[in-house]
């Protein structure tokens, strides 16, 4: 969690999670909040000993390694908190998360953890993209969908704040088998993200780049690679293939070792966005037979 400067109002937080920080005059903005109270201890430390004001919290969506730090900031202080449409749902009612990871059951309590389920926090303001004010702070709010269902990006004074609308190519290499829950969705934010003019920016999880089209390019080629062996691999099996056989095919496949009950519900969420848009792409079909969902290519 170091702070590190961007220009002369645009820093952030960079570690694993980054959080993006924007300061004027009065107003100081956190753009997420990190994973937990710990995270944000170092958050305020660091603001507090550079004389930095903290009034807003802005988060991009609602995903625990994101606003996990929220509830101990709003229990030290008093911050006008914005989160997008949809997210804020999950944002206040947290469980949510682990729910719909665990499809609709009460999740075990193994799937309670810190990584999928935050405190609970206050929201202030819910949001669309468009224009935002925070105090003397004005910032441009652009949907990147795809990651999470409404993630909201953020510009200010010409610098983007992605979210995971796009990842560093260490992160992407490092999970493999990205988080997603629609491709369709996460291709077209990518695409959106190349047609900015920005003059630089700060995906959720690598690092700050001026020249961060390139990496956005890669995350399309990424995407694109995913779904060509997932064709081909069905191909190769012709009477097609069981969710949880695509899933272990999948994840050898990208050499992907599942140890925690709650990793392989997030690789089945992500692989099935995947079987998704083959389907929707007329590639594949999903079909259920021996009570079990199936996928098959067309
Ligand atoms: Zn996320």
């Amino acid at each position: 969690m170091e702070l590190t400067k961007i220009s002369e109002n645009n820093y952030y937080f960079s570690s694993s999670i980054n959080v993006g920080y924007v300061h004027e005059g009065q107003s100081g903005l956190l753009i997420d909040a990190g994973l937990d109270a710990q995270a944000m201890k170092k958050i305020i430390k660091q603001l507090k000993e550079n004389n930095l004001p903290l009034t807003h919290l802005f988060i991009t969506h609602a995903h625990a390694d994101h606003y996990g730090g929220a509830a101990f900031l709003q229990k030290q202080q008093s911050v006008y908190t914005i989160a997008p449409k949809f997210e804020e749902a999950i944002l206040r009612y947290p469980l949510l998360e682990p729910l719909y990871l665990f499809q609709g059951t009460k999740p075990l309590k193994t799937m309670r953890t810190k990584f999928l389920e935050g405190a609970p926090i206050t929201i202030d303001e819910v949001v669309e993209e468009g224009q935002v004010r925070c105090g003397e702070i004005q910032l441009t709010c652009l949907a990147f969908p795809g990651h999470s269902e409404y993630q909201l990006g953020v510009i200010s004074n010409g610098y983007l704040y992605a979210a995971d609308s796009y990842f560093g190519m260490e992160a992407l290499h490092k999970h493999k088998i990205p988080y997603v829950v629609d491709v369709d969705d996460t291709l077209k934010s990518l695409q959106r993200l190349l047609q900015l003019s920005c003059k630089g920016a700060v995906p959720g999880h690598g690092a700050f780049e001026e020249t961060f089209y390139q990496t956005v390019a890669a995350n399309i080629i990424y995407h694109e690679h995913i779904l060509k062996e997932m064709e081909e691999l069905l191909t190769r099996h012709d009477e097609g293939l069981s969710q949880e056989e695509l899933i272990y095919h999948m994840c050898e496949f990208y050499e992907i070792e599942v140890s925690t009950i709650a990793s392989w519900m997030l690789f089945r969420t992500a692989i099935t966005a995947y079987a998704t848009k083959l389907v929707k792409d007329e590639k594949a079909t999903f079909l259920v037979k021996k009570a079990a969902l199936w996928i098959q290519s067309t």
